[in-house]
């Protein structure tokens, strides 16, 4: 906006950079001690089956509740958690945390964790996920780590390797948010995906009846297919957005329309009753 009202209106925009460094700084220091101060916790969101209804898993998505600043988004404190550096303590925190929980529930739901480009490059990853799924007795298979397709553009090989490393040990891997990076196919043969998650984005475009996006959809789902790979819609709302995702055929969806993240003590009693309540209705 400044660009187009032209040079000499870049001053008058300074206070306001200013303010934003400064929340930056104040974000950042906060965020060094949140995790010793209790602030953070996982709300976990249902991971539907699209043909059964059945409840497949839960994604963990952190949480940080500030004493002062209140709710701050992930979509603001993960970025500014990779680049301060410290995305490596807080990810550990979330995978030991999500396993710890995730242990505690009916043996056939899975836990989805987020993992950043960041916690793939550190030659530690490997053992964090061997110690964290030790400590809380959740066996590999139930463990599925969410990587986007960025983990493959910075340093590629070694977290490819990393990658490796962690299916050897029998956790799933699926790609996040896919279409939204610079996707190319070659990712998909390099590694073995369980699942590709299609972006909210892509739903939501097409159940606006986009061509494109449902082109998109159909051929991924496809793509999915012959690899013997699920495909999970994102971000679903509606009731038409399910038909529609479902008639494209992709095979797990997630989004408001079938719960939104909640606190660990209600996914758990929800995982518990899932079946009774889907009987009941
Ligand atoms: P994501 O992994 O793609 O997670 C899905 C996001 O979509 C979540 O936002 C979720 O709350 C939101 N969502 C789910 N269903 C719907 C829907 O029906 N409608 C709408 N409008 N939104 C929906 P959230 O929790 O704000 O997280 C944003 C992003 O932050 C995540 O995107 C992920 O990239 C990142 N993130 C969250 N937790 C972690 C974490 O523990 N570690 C890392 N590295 N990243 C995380
Ligand atoms: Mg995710
Ligand atoms: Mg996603
Ligand atoms: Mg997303």
């Amino acid at each position: 906006r400044a660009k187009d009202a032209g040079r000499g209106v870049y001053r008058a925009y300074e206070p306001q950079l200013h303010v934003q460094a400064e929340e930056r700084r104040v974000l950042e220091m906060a965020l060094r001690k949140a995790i010793e101060n209790n602030e953070m916790y996982l709300a976990y969101q249902p991971v539907v089956d699209a043909g059964t209804g059945g409840l497949t898993g839960f994604e963990a998505l952190l949480r940080w509740t500030h004493p002062k600043l209140g709710a701050i988004s992930p979509a603001k404190f993960i970025p500014l958690a990779e680049e301060a550096r410290l995305i490596g303590p807080i990810g550990e925190w979330v995978l030991r945390t999500a396993c710890a929980e995730a242990a505690q529930w009916p043996s056939h739901i899975r836990v989805a964790v987020n993992a950043s480009p960041d916690q793939l490059q550190n030659p530690g990853f490997v053992s964090e996920v061997v110690s964290a799924l030790a400590h809380s007795g959740l066996s590999p298979e139930r463990l599925e780590l969410e990587v986007t397709e960025s983990v493959f553009m910075h340093e590629g090989l070694g977290a490819t390797r990393t990658l490796e490393r962690v299916l050897d040990l029998g956790v799933r891997l699926s790609l996040d948010d896919f279409g939204t990076g610079y996707s190319s196919l070659g990712y998909l043969s390099r590694t073995r995906f369980s699942s590709i998650k299609i972006d909210r984005s892509f739903v939501q475009a097409a159940s606006k009846g986009v061509r494109e996006a449902i082109a998109i959809i159909r051929a991924v789902v496809a793509l999915a297919k012959s690899l013997e790979m699920a495909t999970t819609a994102e971000g679903v709302e509606t009731e038409a957005e399910h038909q529609m995702v479902q008639d494209l055929g992709c095979t797990k969806v997630q989004g408001y329309y079938f719960g939104r993240p909640l606190p660990v003590e209600e996914a758990r009693t929800l995982a518990n009753r899932w079946d009774e309540a889907r009987a009941a209705a």
